[in-house]
């Protein structure tokens, strides 16, 4: 047989996915393994939006849709983007995709040619590298101070001619940091001076404990040049929705319309609807789940403190993540195999020597995985 893409072959396997299957043969087998590997809120879709879906699936909504999505979904962000976010949004500058990731790809595709460099900050999520790969791109890291977790001038020594779009993800997976407005204005700063877009992940905005979210579009020029992702997974735990969007200037959305046009066509129909009700409808359900990620928060982080633990500066998404002594890789197998707790390495994240716990899960069983912990050590 002939070998298979060259270009497939060159992007690693998550290196998340190795751990969370030795988690799920372990639970498997019955064993009692706490998992806090998962990137997803423990809560279930609140009821108004899953009935405005059921709703829509009984009225017939089941044909398909404008591939950018459904006029009253464009509107509904346009509006959100406006008020919210505090930078100018037409409902023709909107491209709803399936999830947040899919927008992050489309994205990719409309802006990269072969060769053409992307600044990645690092820690970063795991799939922001190989959707440049796929799109042809070439990653270039910046590791942020990782003590504050903030950006400062040395990020400018990475800065090539061939540079051309920076990738900002605040609040952060995994390391929960939200940027401040230094760091943002850095950041508009450089791509203006150099000419840069940006793509700018949000979809950890609402998940934020007494810090003010800054939508980098909002800042002098910049909504000229960036491409805001954010979706629904996260802020409303609509996760197997698989509904994200991206916001941009025109030019950009019909390049990635098309991508959209000729891969997964649009959207799912009916779901659309359920997030027309997420939006339009009462936010209190997002405060309610903000609420109680803070309590775990502040829980798991006291805790970790009291082990000696440093984390850094929690301020958004749900995760904790801790500074380990030693390889991260071997410590969270030890957590695993030893106090069947799942954390993620931070190696995965390009941040070796970390782990990151999510917090997305019951204060009972934080507790139980932190009483593990602490008797098996590590640090
Ligand atoms: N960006 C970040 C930073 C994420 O953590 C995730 C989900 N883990 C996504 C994007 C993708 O979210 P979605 O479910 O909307 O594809």
């Amino acid at each position: 047989m002939r070998p298979l893409s060259e270009k497939v072959a060159g992007i690693a396997p998550s290196a998340t996915i190795e751990i969370s299957n030795r988690a799920k043969k372990m639970q498997r087998e019955g064993i009692d393994v706490i998992s806090l590997s998962i990137g997803e809120p423990d809560f279930d879709t609140p009821k108004h939006i899953t009935d405005a879906c059921i709703d829509a699936l009984k009225r017939g909504e089941t044909h398909y849709a404008p591939s950018d999505g459904i006029p009253e979904l464009l509107s509904a962000i346009s509006e959100k983007i406006t008020k919210e976010n505090k930078f100018p949004c037409a409902p023709d500058q909107v491209i709803v995709t399936c999830g947040a990731k899919d927008a992050i790809y489309e994205g990719m595709e409309a802006v990269l040619n072969p060769g053409d460099e992307i600044l990645l900050l690092t820690p970063a999520w795991v799939s922001y590298e190989p959707c440049v790969q796929m799109a042809g791109g070439k990653i270039v890291k910046h590791a942020v101070n990782q003590k504050t977790f903030q950006l400062d001038d040395s990020i400018l020594e990475k800065v090539t001619k061939k540079t051309k779009m920076i990738v900002v993800n605040s609040p952060s997976n995994p390391s929960g940091a939200v940027f401040d407005k230094k760091s943002m204005e850095l950041v508009a700063d450089l791509c203006v001076d150099h000419d840069l877009y940006a793509m700018s992940d949000e979809i950890y905005e609402k998940l934020i404990y007494g810090k003010e979210h800054i939508s980098l579009a909002s800042l002098g020029d910049m909504a000229q040049r960036t491409i805001t992702i954010n979706g629904f997974s996260k802020a409303y735990a609509m996760t197997g929705w698989r509904l994200g969007y991206a916001v941009a200037q025109k030019p950009i959305i019909k390049a990635m319309s098309k991508v959209q046009q000729h891969s997964v066509s649009q959207a799912t129909t009916f779901a659309m609807w359920g997030a027309v009700a997420a939006l339009k409808g009462d936010q209190h359900c997002v405060e309610e789940m903000r609420t109680e990620f803070d309590k775990r928060r502040t829980y798991i982080i006291k805790e970790l403190g009291h082990m000696g633990y440093i984390c850094a500066p929690a301020n958004g998404a749900f995760y904790a993540f801790v500074k380990v002594a030693g390889d991260d890789m071997k410590i969270a197998t030890d957590w695993l195999e030893k106090a069947h707790v799942a954390a993620t390495p931070g190696s995965s994240f390009d941040a070796p020597g970390w782990i990151r716990l999510s917090y997305a899960a019951s204060l009972d069983r934080l507790k139980e995985a932190m009483e593990r912990i602490r008797r098996v050590g590590g640090n």
